[in-house]
């Protein structure tokens, strides 16, 4: 069913089947947007490259093989994308090319080069590792978090963050609560609370180096009551300055595009002026 076609929406968290954990083609994510009605949607495939990670975690799917993440895979991903764009536009759906950079310290060198050889519309920063084990993958949160007491893992995950923030490279945070994901069966309530007192220096650092925050939808579809960052964290960044940058389903599949944006729309209620003119 189309969302209410007042106000032009924008889908800016998509992952196609390039992206090794997402399952629908760029052009089968293109048709689900067409039929939900937005206006634009933006690509960001997965670019997770830590050296220490997992290898079978730093791939590409190109015409449906895996493939190492080389900047030839990466090629293959923005082309595909730009010819979407050529043939989605002139019916009403832009197009962009953005990418999901799972940040790890040291990354920065690879990261520049990445962006300087690829123009990309939408920078995300995602932490997606603590201490080079993933925090938010359904296999691995468990060896991830047991390393660490709840405001240890908060003090890392934060730390990280800020890092990111302040390399300068990014527009805007992924998903900036998604340790709560698998956090909240695991460590419990206390989960919800532990960016007080942390975030802010983060926030800090995004008014400073004009990073935006993402409304991520996701977390219901995981079985949270509130998206990635909860309304607590939301109200506290606009508190602070920070902008939000866009809205996002972060989509592994054509049926979640534009998930829950209806609702989301309404708390990300500046990126949708109403214009009386
Ligand atoms: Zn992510
Ligand atoms: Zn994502």
């Amino acid at each position: 069913m189309p969302l209410n076609n007042d106000i032009s929406l924008a889908d800016y968290h998509i992952h196609p089947d390039f992206s090794i954990d997402a399952v629908g083609s760029v052009d089968d994510h293109c048709q689900a947007a067409l039929k939900k009605g937005l206006a634009e949607i933006c690509f960001t495939t997965h670019y997770d490259s830590n050296p220490n990670g997992p290898a079978e975690e730093r791939m590409m799917v190109v015409d449906g093989v895996r493939a190492p993440l080389t900047f030839d895979a990466v090629a293959k991903y923005v082309e595909t994308v730009q010819k979407a764009n050529d043939l989605y536009y002139p019916i009403g759906l832009e197009v962009r090319c953005g990418i999901e950079v799972g940040y790890y310290a040291g990354c920065e060198k690879l990261i520049g080069e990445l962006f300087s050889r690829f123009e990309f519309h939408y920078k995300l920063a995602a932490i997606h590792d603590i201490e080079d084990i993933c925090v938010c993958c359904h296999t691995r949160f468990e060896k991830c978090f047991s390393r660490f007491r709840v405001d240890e893992m908060a003090d890392r995950y934060f730390a990280t963050m800020e890092k990111a923030v302040q390399s300068g490279l990014f527009d805007a945070v992924a998903h900036i609560d998604v340790y709560k994901k698998y956090g909240l069966q695991f460590y419990g309530d206390a989960i919800l609370h532990i960016h007080q007192g942390r975030i802010e220096p983060v926030f800090e650092a995004m008014v400073e180096n004009d990073v935006g925050i993402e409304i991520n939808t996701s977390a219901l579809r995981k079985g949270h009551a509130e998206y990635y960052p909860s309304m607590e964290i939301i109200n506290l960044a606009r508190k602070i300055g920070v902008r939000i940058a866009a809205i996002g389903s972060d989509a592994h599949s054509p049926e979640d595009v534009a998930f829950d944006f209806e609702n989301a729309a309404a708390i990300a209620y500046e990126l949708f002026p109403y214009c009386d003119e």
